[in-house]
């Protein structure tokens, strides 16, 4: 075994999420594993870009609150403890609350050419308040 050194904090680029969002590296793949785990902090109201992965994703909440929401309106409030599930090819996107931070570690497996993350378009500021009022209304 071996230990790993805690790795730097960077911010991640504009063009794949929109307002401030840090992420940690934890695990890059090492054949014959294909993790990837990573730490990733969001500030209020900052969010990913509408994205897909190539053999799904498990998130899992260790702080503070947030949503993930898909293409058909689904949101669903992420909260530490809590855990999502996005299946292969399923276009979602995910982030902070608009009054908290949200911290999550983001788990998947590498395809043969990086994470497998397809990456789309922004969330809009619309679209971003939309799905935070369906969170509400639950
Ligand atoms: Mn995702």
């Amino acid at each position: 075994m071996r230990l790993i050194p805690l790795n730097s904090t960077v911010k991640t680029p504009a063009e794949r999420f929109t307002g401030d969002v840090y992420l940690t590296m934890i695990k890059t793949p090492e054949p014959p594993s294909r993790l990837v785990a990573s730490l990733v902090r969001f500030t209020p109201g900052a969010r990913t870009n509408w994205h897909a992965h190539a053999v799904g994703q498990t998130l899992y909440c260790t702080e503070g609150g947030g949503y993930v929401v898909n293409r058909t309106g689904q949101v669903i409030v992420l909260r530490a403890g809590d855990s999502v599930w996005t299946p292969p090819g399923e276009e979602h996107w995910h982030g902070g609350t608009a009054d908290n931070f949200m911290c999550h570690l983001a788990l998947l497996e590498a395809g043969e050419h990086g994470d497998g993350t397809t990456w789309l378009e922004p969330v809009t500021d619309d679209d971003y308040r939309a799905a935070a009022r369906r969170a509400g209304q639950r």
